[in-house]
């Protein structure tokens, strides 16, 4: 078997020959006619009135938090474990990012455990659609309700995703996109802001562009970003999102692919289905249980020495150095941590490699 990465782009619709339009046109920059097309179609894609492009989805959140005038000395809640890029952001507009255990159920942001990390500090809640599953979005917005605290989606791994018949990103006051390669659509590196609300997009597109008054040219009332997006990755971006259905439908047939063969083991948990969830499966993630025999690490090796690549679930944002709590009562988001793999996810892989890769875990974790 050939080597199976974890993820493969796929550029197999109108990407070449939006780039080579932008090639002779020549423009290349962040200003043509791509980055509005990408935009609208994305906001359409939401369901959100508004969508800003933006140079990466780590921009995006950054950005989203100083459209929400968070800033120094507040508190943001995260889930505990995410991407680092989602605390990182926070650190951005020098705030504290405040982590919040996961659910076992869905690994997102447990809800019953927000409550009890909100103070008069707290200024936003970021909630993360964990490798494509939707957060318990009803309960968190009753919450956020409450106490008057608005909500930033990172919906950077969950493109299409849905709570109910919603999808997420247009959920929250904003929602905040990746385009990074290994995400659902790409554009090599990018982002993407969404909202209904017409003042934070006003200000996203005005601080994305070195915050330029509109009236005077080089007058700056306050200090902006350079967050632009070129033309040529909204060419890209806009192709991609014209196949984005095609994309959503095949990764739910790998998982459903993966499921199938792999449900007989007795050493696999998985996410559950709750009904109000539409998982997209950025990543076909799987948890090793106690009936596995070996743990993750080792089974990740072995995997590699046949020619699988896989990826552990992220090191929860309490255990890293920037980020060290007092308070280090994080148990699921440990125990997922440690225990959960992500599986080669990208719409092209074949059934053949999909049967080889459950066959070898199989053999690998059975006692
Ligand atoms: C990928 C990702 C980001 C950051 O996106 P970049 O485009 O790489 O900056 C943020 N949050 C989560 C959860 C991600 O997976």
């Amino acid at each position: 078997m050939n080597f199976i990465p974890i993820y493969k782009v796929g550029l197999v619709g109108n990407e070449k020959r939006y780039v080579e339009d932008c090639l002779e046109s020549t423009w290349i920059s962040s200003q043509g006619k791509y980055i509005e097309l990408f935009e609208d179609a994305f906001a359409k894609f939401c369901g959100t009135k508004y969508a800003i492009a933006v140079s990466n989805g780590t921009v995006a959140i950054h950005l989203a938090l100083v459209c929400l005038g968070v800033g120094k000395n507040d508190e943001v809640i995260i889930p505990d474990l995410t991407f680092v890029a989602t605390a990182n952001a926070v650190t951005y507009v020098q705030a504290k990012p405040i982590p919040v255990d996961c659910e076992l159920n869905t690994w997102n942001i447990d809800p019953k455990r927000i409550e009890e990390k909100i103070t008069t500090k707290t200024k936003a809640i970021i909630v993360v659609h964990l490798y494509g599953y939707p957060c318990n979005m009803g309960e968190i917005s009753k919450i956020a309700k409450k106490y008057g605290i608005p909500i930033v989606e990172d919906a950077a791994e969950a493109h299409g995703a849905k709570y109910l018949e919603t999808r997420v990103g247009s959920i929250g006051e904003v929602g905040c996109f990746s385009f990074y390669g290994n995400k659902v659509i790409t554009t090599g590196e990018g982002g993407m802001i969404v909202t209904n609300n017409s003042v934070i997009a006003e200000k996203a597109r005005f601080l994305k562009d070195h915050a330029m008054s509109k009236e005077r040219r080089y007058f700056h009332p306050e200090i902006g970003f350079n967050y632009r997006m070129t033309n040529i990755q909204a060419a890209i971006g806009l192709a991609q999102l014209e196949k984005v259905e095609e994309i959503l439908d095949k990764k739910r047939i790998v998982a459903t692919k993966y499921f199938d063969l792999l449900k007989a083991n007795t050493f696999i948990d998985y996410q559950h289905s709750e009904r109000w969830a539409t998982n997209i499966y950025w990543m076909v993630s799987i948890l090793l249980n106690n009936n596995s025999r070996i743990k993750r690490d080792e089974l990740a090796r072995e995997m590699y020495e046949k020619n699988i690549d896989s990826r552990p679930f992220f090191v929860p944002i309490h255990e890293l150095p920037a980020f060290e709590q007092e308070n280090r009562k994080f148990p699921v988001a440990v125990r997922l941590s440690l225990n959960g793999i992500n599986l080669p996810s990208y719409p092209s892989i074949t059934d053949g490699e999909i049967s080889y890769i459950c066959q070898t875990i199989s053999e690998l974790c059975q006692k």
